[in-house]
């Protein structure tokens, strides 16, 4: 259910709306617009009796909201969402590249490439510390170390940190450097994790489960917004399909419904999406001329030595070819990078 007030309306009529609805036992959402205020109500709303609201001073009409998720759906909130960080904003007109390797290995590594990143006008690095790895035998992570990694060289060089929190018992420390908290594939339905983040002040990339409907993911999203943090990135990272030849099927073809159904932006991952080097190029081109709103790339300096994810990884100099042809195709698409 959305509330839309009068342009007029004053913030003590606001207030009254507000306070009426949390009588109810339901949660409102003030969504302040340029022309005038919507309040978007969250909980059991088969309880509310429209009439009771219609009727406050500076209410101009009740709209029900027909999808099962609200706070992320345009039929609540119209306008786009841009998440704004220090360092950029990400949302529809420009492109937002956030890149780095799988995981922190070293401080020199990560240094190595948050200098390279900066020299190239990216100010996002990606990197997990915490690593969900398909084999317990596989490299984890460095955990609380790669951690503390990558809070020096935010701090030596300014860079944004996005990586992955896993479980909530680590969400504290993982917020505490991060400037987008990362919740991977196989967590996009971990319903306490995603209330947890939902208590964040820190802004939530929403990696697509891998076999999960756009609806899902939606809801998904919907579960961080509810507990009142709206800065959600939605990120397609590819799911699972009969074909083979790919390390999963990216589906580049659910970023026009996302643009339709949800105002919030939505950033394409190619490395996860292709698993192999050569064909990231041409999925990150498609994805920008898609209408994403950015891209999530795995690059490392050494690619071949990697300790995860090195296959899909691009080294610095095939970086530098991509992002110049992304340059190139942004141009005539009125998209710009930053
Ligand atoms: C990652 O970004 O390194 C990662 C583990 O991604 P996903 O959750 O998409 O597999
Ligand atoms: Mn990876």
């Amino acid at each position: 259910m959305l509330v839309v007030m009068h342009s007029h309306a004053t913030p003590p009529q606001i207030e009254q709306v507000l306070a009426a609805i949390r009588r109810m036992n339901l949660t409102p959402h003030p969504l302040p617009g340029a022309q005038r205020t919507a309040i978007g109500i969250t909980g059991n709303i088969s309880v509310v009796d429209p009439r009771s609201l219609e009727v406050l001073p500076g209410v101009l009409e009740l709209i029900r909201v027909t999808k099962p998720y609200k706070l992320a759906s345009r039929e609540m909130h119209e306008a786009d969402t841009y998440v704004r960080l220090p360092q950029t904003t990400i949302g529809p007109g420009t492109f937002t590249l956030i890149a780095g390797p799988c995981s922190v290995e070293n401080e020199d590594m990560i240094l190595r490439t948050a200098e390279f990143l900066r020299s190239q006008g990216v100010h996002l690095l990606r990197a997990g510390a915490f690593k969900p790895r398909s084999s317990p035998y596989a490299f984890q992570g460095l955990g609380q170390e790669g951690l503390d990694i990558l809070g020096r060289v935010r701090q030596r060089t300014g860079i944004g940190i996005v990586t992955e929190l896993m479980d909530s018992e680590t969400a504290d420390a993982v917020e505490q450097v991060a400037d987008i908290i990362q919740i991977g594939t196989r967590n996009m339905q971990n319903f306490s994790l995603l209330r947890r983040v939902g208590r964040s002040k820190k802004p939530v990339l929403l990696k697509r489960g891998m076999a999960a409907t756009l609806e899902e993911w939606l809801m998904a999203a919907e579960y961080v917004m509810a507990g009142g943090n709206y800065n959600v990135v939605l990120c397609e990272r590819g799911v699972r399909t009969f074909s083979d030849h790919s390390r999963n099927t990216l589906d580049l073809s659910v970023i026009p419904p996302v643009k339709h159904l949800s105002h919030l932006p939505i950033l394409v991952d190619p490395s996860h999406g292709t698993g192999k080097r050569d064909y990231v190029p041409a999925m990150a081109l498609a994805a920008l001329a898609a209408g994403a709103d950015g891209l999530l790339i795995e690059i490392h300096p050494e690619p071949e030595r990697a300790l995860s994810d090195g296959a899909q990884s691009l080294n610095f100099e095939s970086f530098i070819c991509l992002m110049e042809a992304l340059r190139r195709l942004a141009e005539p698409l009125g998209k710009t990078i930053p």
